[in-house]
């Protein structure tokens, strides 16, 4: 990850509002896809408080001829595209944004007619997903869920040789701001041997990173870890909304299934691995004892500089609150620090038997958890799976979630002698089963 002009924390943008703005200053430049009134969908890239319409400047002769194919090629209604080129094209596109939203570029005046104020965008998924793939990485998660099911023994032998995921289900990933019909499912009902059938009493949200993959290995081809990073286009938000009773009932033998795929929802920007650079750090030691990664999934670089040092919280806002204009309240704060894995251990070893991997794939990381209580990542661990119910600011209280409750996900990198930058919002309210009369 190479540090350039582009992190100057001293950038300044001609941008109104864009200098010192807490998710995205010129130091950011995430991408996303929008549309505004026109409802044509195209490539955009976050400033302040706007969206420069890459289509738009595609057309407007503001670009050299030699970055043209680039910014033509992130303007398109999706990202797959973009994700798929080289990663020195991609950072190509980041130096081309950059220089031209600086403070004092000639073309200014010009470029200012492609801003959409972001209040009046609609922001979609940035890529067509083929595939969703969710981890397992965050640690303290893994040993306060395994706690709960085996108290001696939490962490099951393979956790610490091998990357634990599953597959998830790609057509029902959503951008930001999707609402969550309330899955209805057979549930597990509690020390029994059957189950009953009605909506989930244990609707849970989980609180992860999303990994943007720019894919490309043939069939049969391993990415190798030396080389997994670069196949990393950027990161965002992601929440793994999960039915813990019909996930309790229907996961032995082969594991998640419908009580995780009526809906995963992510944050529409796409913060790039160039803007991250700063925010780059070394994977967090192991504890002592633990077992080496295997030399497939061990690298130096990606040792010292791989893991991201990205802090995400999760927030409710109630019904309740919302009606008596109280702000939603903060339920937890982790870190990318959190994990057992590095990202780019995750795609060498997702590769590793010859897996096919392909521009736009979606990794989540397993939820993250710090290792205290007010790092809980879901519900579960917070209530310890719904015995000890959250008592919110509000005065009410929760073991799971209620239908009208508002979920939010938000996170930012902020590091001394760089620019903050942040990652917008993942947020979904929880609607009443759609069909109730099919419950009688
Ligand atoms: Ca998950």
């Amino acid at each position: 990850m190479m540090l350039d002009h582009t992190h100057d924390a001293h950038l300044r943008s001609w941008v109104k509002g864009a200098d010192d703005h807490p998710e995205f200053p010129i130091q950011n430049l995430p991408l996303c896809s929008f549309s505004d009134a026109s409802c044509v969908r195209r490539g955009g890239v976050a400033i302040g408080d706007y969206i420069l319409d890459l289509q738009a400047l595609a057309e407007a002769g503001l670009v050299d001829r030699e970055d043209l194919p680039i910014v033509a090629t992130a303007a398109q209604p999706k990202l797959n595209d973009f994700f798929a080129l080289a990663s020195a094209q991609r950072r190509q596109l980041r130096s081309v944004l950059s220089g031209l939203l600086t403070a004092g570029h000639p073309a200014k005046h010009q470029a200012e007619r492609l801003l959409v104020p972001m209040d009046q965008a609609t922001l979609h998924l940035p890529a067509d997903v083929p595939d969703y793939t969710d981890f397992f990485a965050g640690i303290h998660h893994a040993m306060t869920a395994g706690r709960m099911f085996r108290p001696d023994n939490p962490l099951l032998p393979n956790y610490k040789h091998v990357p634990i995921a599953y597959h998830g289900r790609s057509s029902s990933v959503r951008a930001s701001g999707h609402p969550v019909v309330h899955p209805v499912g057979q549930r597990a009902v509690h020390g029994g041997t059957t189950p009953d059938y009605g909506p989930s009493r244990r609707l849970d949200y989980e609180l992860e990173i999303a990994i943007w993959i720019s894919g490309g290995n043939q069939l049969g081809e391993p990415i190798p870890i030396d080389r997994a990073a670069e196949q990393i286009v950027g990161f965002g938000l992601l929440n793994d909304w999960s039915a813990r009773d019909v996930q309790a009932w229907e996961t032995q033998p082969l594991g998640p299934f419908l009580g995780k795929n009526f809906l995963t929802t992510v944050s529409p920007f796409v913060v790039t691995s160039e803007a991250l650079a700063p925010f780059r750090c070394a994977q967090p030691a192991r504890a002592e004892g633990d077992p080496r990664p295997l030399p497939y999934l061990l690298d130096e670089e990606d040792q010292a500089n791989g893991a991201l040092d990205m802090t995400i919280e999760v927030l409710l806002l109630t019904p309740a609150m919302r009606e008596h204009g109280r702000p939603p309240v903060v339920l937890a704060r982790s870190s990318g620090l959190d994990l057992y894995w590095t990202p780019a251990q995750m795609v060498a070893h997702h590769s590793s038997n010859g897996c096919d991997l392909r521009a736009g794939d979606l990794f989540g990381t397993g939820t993250v958890s710090g290792p205290g209580p007010e790092g809980h990542g879901s519900l579960l661990e917070m209530t310890s799976a719904g015995k000890n119910p959250v008592t919110l600011p509000s005065g009410e209280t929760r073991t799971f979630l209620e239908d009208g409750d508002e979920v939010i996900l938000r996170g930012w990198c902020e590091r001394e002698g760089y620019a903050r930058i942040g990652f917008g919002e993942a947020r979904g309210t929880v609607l009443a089963p759609l069909s109730k009369e099919l419950l009688a």
